[in-house]
């Protein structure tokens, strides 16, 4: 089969020219052909296969290219990289692989396409063009990839077992893949992730979370957390979840189980945000329900502060997987912290200053967090749900008239402690922030408006009480 359409980008015909000049067989592999052959838009990246030097394929191409790149060179993986406009171009030499137990780096020795093809993770990943003059465009497709993409089905072109336990981040990858394209993954690897499960502890952090982002990047992410729980994956990575799976029942007394309505929150948010931080801030939201699970015969199950216990254990948990412990992990700490405030608005009558306490606590989150209390709502009693989504919809716009007319989100009292000290000549002292205190939450609940002459008014009445006297006025 000829594929020449694949290759019409400029930069083929260069690579194919500087590895003719350089006497040496070269294809595209992996990402790029599996994608073109799925018709899934231009892709950025492209893996070239030589058989010979990657390193020497890729300065040749350099040369021969327009802009001629720099090339970077990775000496210990004996890959290059050069980028072209928007395209990452990465040059390998084809290889044979043999791996020990202890780690996932195999030792490599200079192979032919066969035996690189032989090392990738998936069939649908060892699909190759090849690049040649003479058969310029020809397909080589070993282990049928072509039938899989078709049945869209993950499978390992060698023995599951052994290509799971040699390199384990490859069942991340399965996962990840099945996630992205929403393929099955084929059962006989399936068999194989989940007894190898345990090899996922020989895995980088960093590179666990590369995968569970791009698994949650996805349009349905649910389907990856699932292969991770069905395979015992998520016991490893993310136990947090696990703790909340299943129902308990006291008294005939039942609470839902929690881990398959995080699941249902992340579907349903990933239909409104593209921010992997909020769709995180989803998948962690009721993780503080675990630990705080009670019973009582009177009021039944209880998660009393689970919220803040949450929001805890997101630190501890990107502590753990090694992510960020800056802006964004504050960020889905406060989402989870605050994840059960606009669900009771939704319940009762929707006040003035309930709205305006919410945006004051959220500040610019606050839409953020009304994305993520919709999406919360998965009760399948229908007038519930229209109940709820309705009164998101008032919150939703009573939060644009009270951000017009009180400008509460970053709020600043409009009287500042330095004024109240001059107008009553004091010191820095506990009266300052009892006035403050009384300033704020006079405009918060709607008794003065966000504005100067009102607070100052308020402050003057407020400091008499206090048996403060003013000077000068
Ligand atoms: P994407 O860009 O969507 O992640 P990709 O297939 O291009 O998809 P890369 O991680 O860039 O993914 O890998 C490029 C190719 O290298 C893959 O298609 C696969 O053939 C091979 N590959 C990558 N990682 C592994 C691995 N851990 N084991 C075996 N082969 C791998």
């Amino acid at each position: 089969m000829n594929h020449k359409q694949a290759l019409k980008h400029n930069v083929f015909k260069i690579i194919s020219q500087s590895a003719k000049k350089l006497n040496l067989d070269c294809y595209v592999i992996g990402g790029f052909v599996r994608d073109y052959l799925l018709q899934r838009g231009t892709p950025k990246d492209i893996d070239i296969v030589a058989v010979g030097s990657g390193i020497t394929l890729a300065k040749e191409v350099s040369k021969n290219l327009p802009n001629l790149p720099k090339v970077q060179v990775f000496k210990t993986y004996g890959t290059a990289m050069l980028k072209y406009n928007d395209i990452e171009i990465e040059f390998v030499g084809a290889r044979k692989e043999s791996y020990s137990k202890n780690s996932r780096n195999p030792i490599v020795e200079n192979g032919t396409l066969q035996d690189d093809q032989n090392r990738r993770d998936f069939n649908i990943n060892a699909i190759a063009l090849d690049l040649s003059e003479n058969n310029y465009g020809e397909l080589l497709d070993p282990f049928n990839g072509i039938e899989d993409l078709k049945n869209k089905i993950i499978r390992t072109p060698l023995n599951p077992d052994v290509t799971y336990s040699d390199d384990p981040l490859r069942m991340m990858r399965a996962i990840r893949f099945a996630t992205q394209l929403n393929f099955k993954i084929d059962s006989k690897s399936l068999e194989a992730i989940t007894r190898n499960n345990e090899r996922i502890k020989i895995i980088t952090k960093e590179r666990i979370v590369v995968e569970l982002n791009k698994i949650l990047e996805s349009q349905t992410p649910s389907l990856g957390f699932l292969l991770l729980e069905e395979t015992k994956l998520l016991q490893h990575i993310l136990p947090e979840l696990i703790a909340l799976k299943g129902i308990d029942e006291i008294e005939g007394q039942k609470h839902k189980d929690n881990f398959y309505h995080t699941l249902e929150v992340v579907d349903n948010i990933s239909k409104h945000t593209k921010d992997v931080w909020l769709r995180w801030a989803a998948l962690l939201h009721d993780i503080g329900k675990a630990p705080t699970k009670k019973f009582s015969k009177k009021v039944g199950w209880t998660f009393h502060g689970h919220e803040f216990e949450g929001s805890k254990m997101v630190y501890h948990l990107f502590k753990r997987l090694k992510m960020p412990l800056n802006d964004k992990m504050k960020f889905v700490q406060k989402m989870v912290f605050m994840s059960s405030r606009p669900i009771v608005l939704a319940q009762d009558i929707v006040t003035d200053s309930a709205v305006r306490r919410l945006v004051f606590d959220a500040g610019d989150y606050v839409d953020d967090l009304m994305t993520l209390c919709e999406a919360d709502i998965t009760t399948k009693n229908p007038k519930k749900f229209n109940k709820y989504h309705n009164n998101f919809k008032i919150v939703r716009s009573k939060i644009i008239e009270v951000e017009a007319r009180d400008q509460i989100r970053n709020f600043q009292p409009p009287v500042s402690g330095e004024e109240i000290m001059k107008t009553f000549n004091l010191k820095p002292s506990r009266e300052i922030g009892q006035i403050k205190e009384a300033i704020k939450e006079a405009i918060l609940e709607g008794e003065i408006p966000n504005e100067y002459e009102a607070a100052f008014k308020l402050m003057l009445e407020k400091g008499k009480k206090l048996g403060l006297t003013p000077i000068n006025i």
